[in-house]
């Protein structure tokens, strides 16, 4: 039903109503009172309607009207009564040919022919200027909308941009997010998991308007369950009356939800998600508004996803994650900067698998890739959080260690090569185990420059290869 309508409605029963009343009523000297009930409904649709020309007449007329009773011209309350209720219609009918079309029939024939034209025109002129007010409203909200998509698609750094984007939710949504309201609303984003099909909760810089209660992980599969196989949007207006929201109940403060899928090309790139402590708290109109605004970000969160990728490749090994040999030998520069001013020591470990290949001449070269994921993945995890590791060549890694003494680093690399033989290396139905040899130098002990520092402990991978394999060496000048 459309907002027109239910004005109608409202007004048809209130003037049923008054009539039923006046019908019902005996006393001649009460019927003109309930007439005057009338009144309220026509201000009431004036107002509604922003149509006060037709709202003042009527109001004017109808207190004519009874000014003319009250000073006994018009002797009798019946009589009173049918003419207030006339003029009553009238404004009503009034209201709703606001382009004064029952004006212009009634007075039609009386009219003067150029007159009747001027008022054809004069008609035209309202509706056109109507249809240009509606015009008008929505380009400035599409105006709107082109600033906000102009302004996130220019920031490229994913946490940047959506931080900006909550303050477009907040704008949208002001009444939400005001200091004065009195409901807790949060927001988050969740993007898509590297690893899985999940989303992951996007990390905010500590923003105003906070993610706090919501999951760090959705899952695709729960996500199906609610939004439907098409990831429609959705909007909850009472969480814990759903049974399909019980389990989101318990992970999450909110009693009443939207959820906005944000996809792109049928791909879903990204998930907002807005949760209220009260129930029933987003409207209708703050669900389109919210899914407005979603269509806007996803080509920001796309092209911010996209440069976050570009970014991470350009210097990690798409085959392993380790970092490539060119961002090794820059972090390896600043370490060295960051050691010699701080007056610390900087170790550095580099690995070399042993006979990697006969792994290839007897597997073929796809087993031997799969190794090496494996093997990086092993190095990695035992390097520890503070190491930095990379992949230096082919079956060649480097561990570098800031702070840490030549002892320490040894330390490690034992630690690699014990892990990296503990369990053989499982590709399909092989088990293939394998070892690994290490070289370790440190800053300053062993070499004061960066060339250094790799060709010493070259050096001593050198040594652990010749001593036979599967050891771990340390540089000795
Ligand atoms: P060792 O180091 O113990 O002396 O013997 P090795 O067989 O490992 O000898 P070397 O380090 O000289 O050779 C490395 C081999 O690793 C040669 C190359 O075919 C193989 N290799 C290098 N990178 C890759 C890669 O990305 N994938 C695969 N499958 N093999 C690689
Ligand atoms: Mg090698
Ligand atoms: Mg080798």
């Amino acid at each position: 039903m459309t907002r027109k309508q239910k004005h109608y409605g409202v007004l048809i029963a209130g003037y049923i109503l008054v009539l039923s009343l006046m019908l019902l009523s005996q006393g001649a000297e009460v019927i003109g009172k309930f007439s005057l009930l009338l009144l309220p409904l026509v201000l009431l649709a004036g107002i509604l309607e922003e149509n006060f020309g037709a709202m003042v007449f009527t109001v004017l007329a109808t207190f004519a009207i009874v000014g003319a009773y009250l000073i006994q011209w018009i002797p009798q309350a019946p009589a009173v009564t049918q003419v207030v209720c006339l003029g009553c219609l009238y404004g009503v009918v009034a209201l709703y040919n606001k382009d004064r079309d029952l004006g212009y029939k009634l007075f039609r024939r009386r009219m003067d022919p150029k007159d009747k034209e001027l008022l054809k025109v004069e008609r035209k002129a309202f509706v056109i200027r109507r249809q240009i007010e509606g015009y008008n409203k929505r380009l400035k909200a599409l105006i709107k909308l082109y600033e906000v998509a102009k302004k996130l698609s220019g920031i490229l750094k994913l946490e940047s941009m959506l931080d900006e984007a909550r303050l477009e939710v907040a704008q949208v949504l002001p009444h939400h997010f005001s200091a004065q309201s009195d409901e807790d609303v949060r927001l988050a984003f969740y993007i898509p998991e590297e690893e899985s099909s999940d989303f992951q909760r996007a990390e905010t810089q500590e923003h105003e308007i906070s993610d706090e209660g919501f999951p760090d992980v959705l899952q695709t599969e729960n996500l199906r369950i609610w939004l439907g196989e098409t990831f429609s949007s959705l909007r909850i207006k009472e969480m814990t009356s759903d049974p399909r929201f019980h389990s989101l109940c318990q992970a999450m403060p909110f009693r009443s939800m939207l959820i906005i899928p944000l996809v792109m090309h049928e791909i879903v790139i990204g998930i907002m998600a807005l949760g209220s402590n009260q129930p029933g708290s987003f409207s209708p109109q703050d669900f389109k508004q919210t899914e407005v605004l979603g269509k806007q970000i996803v080509f920001a969160l796309r092209k911010a996803l996209l440069y976050r990728k570009v970014q991470t490749l350009s210097f990690t090994d798409s085959q392993t994650g380790l970092y490539v040999h060119r961002f090794f030998q820059d972090r390896l520069r600043e370490e060295l900067h960051r050691a010699e001013r701080y007056h610390q020591p900087l170790s550095l470990i580099m690995l070399d698998m042993d006979h990697f290949k006969n792994i290839n001449d007897k597997y073929g070269h796809q087993v031997g890739d799969a190794v090496l994921v494996e093997s990086a993945a092993r190095i990695k995890e035992m390097a520890g959080e503070i190491a930095l590791v990379a992949r230096y060549g082919g079956e060649e890694f480097a561990v570098l260690l800031p702070n840490t003494t030549k002892a320490g680093a040894e330390q490690v690399a034992r630690s690699i090569n014990t892990f990296l033989k503990s369990s053989p290396i499982d590709v399909g139905e092989l088990k293939l185990n394998l070892t690994i040899s290490g070289g370790v130098s440190m800053y300053p002990d062993d070499a004061y420059s960066r060339e250094a520092l790799i060709t010493t402990a070259d050096t001593a991978l050198y040594q652990a290869k010749r001593n036979g394999r599967d050891l771990v060496r340390v540089y000795e000048s």
